[in-house]
């Protein structure tokens, strides 16, 4: 191969440019670092611009009582108790004045007549705190970011697919990139790097994530520096994905829909959701809702394309257009369904990771020395149930905490040592990985996804873990076969053989995490093991020694500040099962 190598020097690195990425590099920008920001997309295409219902932050414009403590309260108890409270705190703290800074660079969130900001209900919070762009609220924030990273004249390098951060003695000095279209390699050398890469949640048949994106490459390359991973098996399944068509099958349908007053019947025609909670309904957490629907498709009552149906024909068409323009088009679009008269067929899809790169709460700094992860792909604000909207305030808070961490960083150290060992070895891996074989990565992905989908989903148990885990070896086995060749399309199958490694290890922490946690909370339902077990009020952790065997710990939750927890059991007394803390 004559591909060109390049060098690349900055201050801090950041990989992935999703909403985390962008808004870190603004940071270590306004810190007076230099920063080169890469992803292995175009620039405004991260998986960012598929967020749809909206943004949290507790600023009181539509229901004054609201305050950051109830956000924090909200996001706490629906996650379990198994959230960094710190990190809880941060980012309910902090979102407001997150929020309002993208405003005033130009987000267009939809504004109440008097100008200020209008709010919308999401699942489980006690008040109106989301804002939205109508139905495309995170690709309007990426936008935005986008734009202002011009501004400031930060470079965003597109497709740019990093295989393996650079690691010197425990601290990370870089990453090594691959052009997907040229084939050219760089190596990107800085002092810090933050890693924002998402998530995992490609790895399930059904799942809210496109083609190619969210496959735990992140993860790997996290794990593979000498970082942790937490958390590992809290996978939110969302309760409502198309069903129909088969290719558009797990496509989420927005939560905003159920917000603005969508209901949900099952095919016997019942509105079921008082069976499961009778107080909140169809506004009640994500975790209980998937699990409802689930049920209820599990036990026979499902419609004639296995899934429930979710009903807003009772709101008028100019409503419809005017707050969930996308979901209107998605299902005009694809199956000629006007959902201002017609209901829409639904089921549970794979849909986030709360789970991910162990960090410190306040700097978002990893293990490893110089090495940072924010957004999606970071642990600890979201326990064992995300909130809907609270994903993208993380983005925001966490984006600038860890940017302002590897600046800060940056300027403290006064030499960074580079290793041409490190550099030698990623360049082999990249060698030895293009060849030819007898195995293809896509139908690897395709049985590693379905794997993920029937041993790995919404209910489980020991027994479906484990096969899921002997399965997942065949896999590994196969994929160490792939074939692997640049073609007319530039580097895919690289990318993708790439991808499928990256998976394996996601895929493999995920596994393991689900056979420890001998309990059902939040997201993480076990059959086996139908109720909360006190005792596990711990995070599970895994690290890989140096041949990537995977081990598994346990840390317990950290303690909740005094000063919050009144506000905790207050909440606390609202939820179905509550149990106050002492
Ligand atoms: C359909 C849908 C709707 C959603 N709606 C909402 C919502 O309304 N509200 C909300 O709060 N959340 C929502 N979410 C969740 C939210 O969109 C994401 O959690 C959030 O956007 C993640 O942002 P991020 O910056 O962490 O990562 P991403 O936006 O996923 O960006 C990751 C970046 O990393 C890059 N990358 C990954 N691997 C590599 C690699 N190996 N080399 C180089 N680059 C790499 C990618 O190309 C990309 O640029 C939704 C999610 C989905 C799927």
């Amino acid at each position: 191969m004559n591909n060109v190598h390049r060098t690349r020097v900055s201050n801090v690195l950041i990989v992935g440019s999703g909403a985390a990425g962008l808004r870190a590099a603004i940071a270590v920008h306004a810190a007076g670092r230099e920063v080169v920001v890469i992803g292995k997309r175009l620039r405004k295409d991260a998986h960012t611009v598929l967020a749809a219902g909206g943004i949290n932050a507790a600023l009181g414009t539509v229901d004054p009582e609201d305050r950051w403590q109830h956000h924090f309260a909200d996001t706490f108890v629906e996650g379990h108790f198994l959230a960094d409270p710190r990190a809880v705190e941060i980012m309910t703290r902090e979102a407001p004045t997150a929020l309002l800074e993208l405003a005033e660079w130009g987000c267009p969130f939809v504004r109440l007549p008097d100008g200020r900001l209008d709010q919308r209900f999401f699942g489980a919070h006690r008040y109106r705190r989301t804002c939205y762009a109508g139905d495309f609220t995170g690709r309007a924030m990426l936008f935005t970011l986008a734009d202002k990273l011009t501004e400031l004249g930060i470079e965003i390098h597109e497709n740019q697919y990093v295989s393996r951060l650079l690691v010197r003695e425990g601290v990370c000095f870089g990453a090594i990139a691959l052009d997907l279209q040229s084939g050219d390699r760089t190596i990107y050398l800085a002092d810090a790097v933050i890693l924002a890469a998402g998530g995992h949640t490609r790895l399930w048949r059904r799942s809210s994530s496109r083609r190619d994106e969210n496959t735990g490459d992140g993860f790997a390359l996290a794990l593979r520096a000498g970082a942790s991973l937490a958390d590992m098996e809290m996978v939110q399944f969302h309760p409502t994905g198309m069903v129909a068509p088969e290719e558009m099958a797990g496509t989420l349908v927005t939560e905003a829909v159920r917000g603005e007053g969508g209901r949900l019947y099952n095919g016997h025609g019942e509105r079921f959701m008082d069976r499961y909670d009778p107080e909140r309904m169809e506004l009640s957490a994500r975790d209980r809702v998937a699990l409802a629907n689930y049920t209820e498709i599990a036990e026979g009552r499902a419609g004639p394309n296995g899934g429930v149906f979710l009903d807003i024909s009772h709101r008028s068409k100019e409503e419809i257009l005017e707050k969930l323009p996308r979901m209107y088009r998605q299902f005009m679009e694809s199956q000629m369904l006007d959902i201002s008269r017609d209901r829409m067929e639904v089921a549970p899809t794979a849909h986030y990771s709360m789970g991910g790169v162990a960090v410190i709460p306040d700097t978002h700094a990893t293990d490893v020395e110089g090495l940072y992860a924010a957004g999606e792909i970071a642990a600890g604000v979201h326990g064992a149930n995300r909130l809907g909207g609270n994903s993208l305030a993380e983005t925001l808070v966490f984006g600038r905490r860890a940017g302002e961490a590897a600046a800060a960083f940056s300027q403290a150290i006064s030499a960074q040592l580079r290793d041409r060992t490190a550099i030698a070895g990623a360049h082999d891996e990249l060698n030895l990985i293009t060849r030819e074989g007898e195995e293809l990565a896509r139908p690897l992905q395709r049985a590693l996804r379905d794997n993920m989908w029937e041993h790995c989903g919404v209910v489980r148990d020991d027994g479906r873990l484990r096969k899921g885990l002997d399965r997942l070896a065949s896999i590994r086995a196969a994929a160490a076969n792939v074939d692997v060749r640049p073609s007319s399309e530039g580097y895919r199958d690289l990318a993708l053989a790439l991808d499928l490694r990256g998976a394996i290890v996601a895929a493999e922490a995920t596994l393991r995490c689900a056979i420890e946690r001998r309990e059902t909370r939040g997201a993480h339902q076990r059959k086996d093991y139908p109720n909360a077990n006190p005792l596990l009020l711990v995070n599970f952790v895994v690290r890989a020694d140096r041949d990537g065997n995977q081990e598994l710990s346990h840390v317990p939750v950290s303690p909740i500040p005094d000063e919050l927890k009144t506000w905790v059991n207050t909440r606390k007394a609202l939820a179905p099962d509550g149990r106050l803390l002492e």
